[in-house]
This record gives C-alpha cells, sequence and structure tokens, in this order.
C-alpha cells in the first residue's frame, strides 16, 4: 500500500526521523487519500514530546506554538502549514466536549485509539506503511463509519463526534455502523454541551454532502433537536393540489435537487419552515398557507443568529427565504428591476432556490421548471449585455444632477431612481445626454 505524501510532510517525517523520533502523517490525510480525495490539511503524529518538537523544529523551520500544552505544534515547511502532535491518549472527559487532562505516550496505536471512528484513526509512513490497527481501511471499503471502540463512551467523551459522524456519511455517502447509529439516535441530547460553533461548522459541512438529505431523514430527530422549528414541518400536510408531498418530505425533495451552495442549501432546508403556523383551510377543504414568506424569513433569521453565522450570510440566507415564492415576470425590465433590488448574485441565488423548490414539488413543478430555464436565460442576456439595472450602471450620477442645478439631498436620490426606472422601462435610453435632458425638465415635477 503506498499513499502520496506531499513534499513537505516527507521532509517533516525525515526530520523527526534524523531526530531519533517516530513520526506518521495521520488521521483524515490518510483517509482523504486513499479515497483519492484532495485532503483539507495533513497532520503528522509523533513520538516526541512537545519541547522536544519545539527544539527538533526551531531554527531550521518557521514554527508557531499553537497548542504546546496539548502537544500540537504548527510548523511551517515549504510553505505548507503542518500540525504536528506527540502521541497522547486523552484522560477523563467531564464536560462532553474535552478531556480534562492528557497525557503523552510514546506508543502510536494508544494514539490513534483515541482518535473518533476508524477511517480516521490511520496512520503512514512511506517505509513503515500503513499502520491500521482499527480495520479502518476495511469499513472505507465497506462505506461504513464506525467509532473505534465503544460508541456510548465515544460520544458521551465528545458529543461533537456524533455530528462529525453524520457529517462523513452525509458527505462520502457512508451509513452509520449499527451500533453507532443506535447511540447517535439515543445520545444526541449531549449536544447541548457543544459549542454552537463547532456545531455549526458541521452542520454546514453536512448540508453541502451530496447524501445530506439520506442524513437528514434518518436522523431527524437529531436536527429537530438542534433547530427545533424544524419539527412541526414533519408530516405537515400541505391539503393542495399543487404540492404531492408534506412539507419536510417537500423540503427534502428540494433539497435533492438544489446546488450544492451553502446559502443556497440552508434557504432551501428554511424555505417552508413558517409553512405550519401561516396554515389556513378555505371551504373547499384546500390549504393555503398566505404570509408564509416572511413569517420563514424571521424564524430563518432567528435560528441562523442562534447558530451564530456571520452576519452576511444571515442576510442572504434570509433575503432567499424571504423571496422564494415571488413571481419573477420572465421580461427584461421586470428582471433587471430584481436585479436592481436584489444584486446580481442574490439574484441567481435566488434562481437556484426556486429551482430547488419548483424541483420538490415533483410533476407538478414542471412548468415553473421552464420558466425558471428562461428567466435565466434572459438574466444571463441582460448581464452579458451589460444593460443597464442599478444606479451605478446610470450613465449619469449624483454630480450630474447638483451641476444641473438640483440640489443636495433627498431630490438626488429621487431623481437618479426616476431616470433608472425609465432606463428600465425603455423609455430613455442609458446615455448621458438624454438622461441630463430628462432630468431637466422633471427637477420640479419628482419630489
Ligand atoms: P476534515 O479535515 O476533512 O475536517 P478530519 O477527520 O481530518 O476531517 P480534523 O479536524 O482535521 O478532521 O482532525 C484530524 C484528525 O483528528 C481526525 O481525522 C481524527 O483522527 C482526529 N479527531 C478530530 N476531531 C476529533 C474528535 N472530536 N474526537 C476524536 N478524534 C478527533
Ligand atoms: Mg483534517
Amino acid at each position: 500500500m503506498i499513499i502520496k505524501l506531499p513534499q513537505a510532510v516527507v521532509l517533516a517525517l525525515q526530520h523527526l526521523n534524523q531526530h531519533g523520533y517516530q513520526a506518521y502523517a495521520v488521521g483524515g490525510c490518510i483517509r482523504d487519500q486513499l479515497l483519492g480525495i484532495e485532503p483539507n490539511d495533513w497532520d503528522i503524529c509523533t513520538n516526541a514530546l512537545p519541547e522536544e518538537m519545539l527544539a527538533c523544529f526551531s531554527g531550521e523551520y518557521p514554527v508557531y506554538e499553537t497548542g504546546l500544552k496539548h502537544g500540537t505544534l504548527t510548523v511551517r515547511v515549504l510553505d505548507m502549514l503542518l500540525e504536528i502532535t506527540t502521541f497522547r491518549v486523552d484522560g477523563e472527559y467531564t464536560d462532553h466536549r474535552r478531556p480534562d487532562q492528557v497525557t503523552f505516550t510514546s506508543n502510536l496505536e494508544q494514539d490513534l485509539a483515541r482518535r473518533d471512528f476508524t477511517i480516521n484513526a490511520m496512520a503512514y509512513h512511506p517505509e513503515i506503511g500503513l499502520q491500521d490497527p482499527f480495520e479502518g481501511r476495511m469499513d472505507l471499503n465497506k462505506k461504513l463509519i464506525r467509532c473505534v471502540g465503544n460508541a456510548r463512551q465515544r460520544f458521551e467523551e465528545d458529543a461533537l463526534r456524533m455530528l462529525r459522524g453524520l457529517r462523513f456519511a452525509a458527505t462520502l455517502g457512508y451509513q452509520m455502523e449499527e451500533q453507532t447509529k443506535l447511540c447517535i439516535l439515543q445520545q444526541y441530547p449531549l449536544l447541548n454541551y457543544v459549542a454552537k460553533e463547532r456545531i455549526t461548522v458541521e452542520l454546514n459541512r453536512l448540508l453541502l454532502g451530496t447524501d445530506a438529505v439520506t442524513v437528514l431523514r434518518e436522523y431527524a430527530a437529531v436536527f429537530t433537536y438542534l433547530i427545533p422549528e424544524i419539527k412541526p414541518m414533519i408530516g405537515f400536510e400541505q391539503h393542495n393540489p399543487h404540492h404531492c408531498y408534506d412539507v419536510w418530505e417537500h423540503t427534502l425533495h428540494a433539497l435533492s435537487g438544489s446546488e450544492r451552495v451553502l446559502p443556497v442549501r440552508w434557504a432551501v432546508l428554511l424555505h417552508d419552515i413558517g409553512k405550519p403556523h401561516t396554515f389556513t383551510c378555505d371551504e373547499h377543504g384546500i390549504g393555503h398557507f398566505y404570509g408564509h414568506p416572511k413569517y420563514s424569513e424571521e424564524l430563518t433569521r432567528q435560528i441562523l443568529q442562534r447558530l451564530r453565522m456571520d452576519h452576511q450570510m444571515v442576510q442572504t440566507v434570509s433575503t432567499l427565504v424571504r423571496y422564494h415564492d415571488v413571481t419573477i415576470e420572465p421580461s427584461p425590465h421586470h428582471i433587471k428591476r430584481w436585479l436592481n433590488r436584489l444584486g446580481e448574485e442574490v439574484f441567481f441565488l435566488l434562481l437556484q432556490v426556486k429551482w430547488a423548490d419548483a424541483s420538490g414539488q415533483g410533476k407538478l413543478g414542471m412548468d415553473r421548471l421552464e420558466l425558471l430555464r428562461k428567466l435565466e436565460q434572459t438574466a444571463q442576456e441582460i448581464i452579458q449585455q451589460r444593460q443597464c439595472f442599478s444606479l451605478k450602471d446610470l450613465a449619469v450620477n449624483g454630480d450630474d444632477l447638483i451641476r444641473l442645478g438640483v440640489p443636495q439631498g433627498k431630490e438626488i436620490r429621487t431623481l437618479l431612481n426616476f431616470l433608472l426606472d425609465q432606463v428600465i422601462e425603455e423609455k430613455l435610453h442609458n446615455q448621458q445626454d438624454h438622461l441630463l435632458a430628462a432630468a431637466k425638465k422633471n427637477i420640479r415635477s419628482v419630489k
């Protein structure tokens, strides 16, 4: 079994070996390399104690004492940042998050035993080969996520592992081993002890996984624990001829048809979360959800803020949820108004959300998909032809109007918006002389 290591990793291993220490590339990078996926990061483990690592690399390579107390040193080799960690055994976990103390060891197998899943508990050295005491490679072949050791105990130690496991299942398309699965379905309330930020990192990665929908469906209990607002969607019948699924099933179908782009994924997951709260039934027994986008937007904002998402993400996802159901006519001027209102980037994300929403309605959404295709094509043409749809594209600006004698202040903006409107309506050409002439005529009338 030969695993290709980057030159920087080989140099770091050799450097430690030359100083008399054992060293291996370890964890996720070996898993990914065996799967032919580009690893996120390369980690190294060694029997050198923290001070010994420091002495070994200092002076020869830039070192950063990122977590020396816990046995980790970051070293820059050939422009690559490598985390090098002393073999260690984790002590007791009393807070379900991190060990109370760590003990260093000279035994590789003990270090591998503290790792979460068998597929993450392999180490490799070019001359010694693959070290795989927990049969991670076999589980890779079987596409199984299995805890190293006793699942119940491993999740009790660090509850985040459950979510990491689900993230791996979603991104790799793997199954959870039976015992591991049972334990997750019983122990998920321990996630309460984990920092929101760490949960959010895993949720983001999980949602981007090719198999996110399977995991969301199978582990709905975990997700409704993390986001209780999801619960009313599950099994909520829509009583409407435009919908063949309940709200949650529709959401999952929409997600499976959605692009793997983070704000789109979140928006699709949450777009109908307000539906159960806005349901009404008319005299014909038909269900309606008047005002649900606004309600969904409010819940979305609360949920994402609670998950400590950054402001930009909260804004984008909430906007997408707010407008997921608006009708955008395929006429150029209508599209330009939406491009102006949302900006180019969010506009195209909204089309992706609408696409997913329509594709989640089964056959009933076919006509909408056709319309969305047309919308996208026309919008692309508008962009490619650099047609004017926002104030920054307009051939005049505020200074030009001041020179015409328009008093500074609100009137400038009103007049500019009026001119933009005329250009979008194709009543005026976006040329400076045309616009200035129109401005002159309208200085007093537009107030
Ligand atoms: P990725 O880098 O794709 O997120 P990874 O498995 O490499 O996945 P890292 O956070 O880089 O994740 O961790 C590196 C290794 O450290 C893991 O492969 C695993 O062996 C170990 N590890 C990480 N987090 C935990 C944890 N919570 N419990 C036990 N071992 C862990
Ligand atoms: Mg990693």
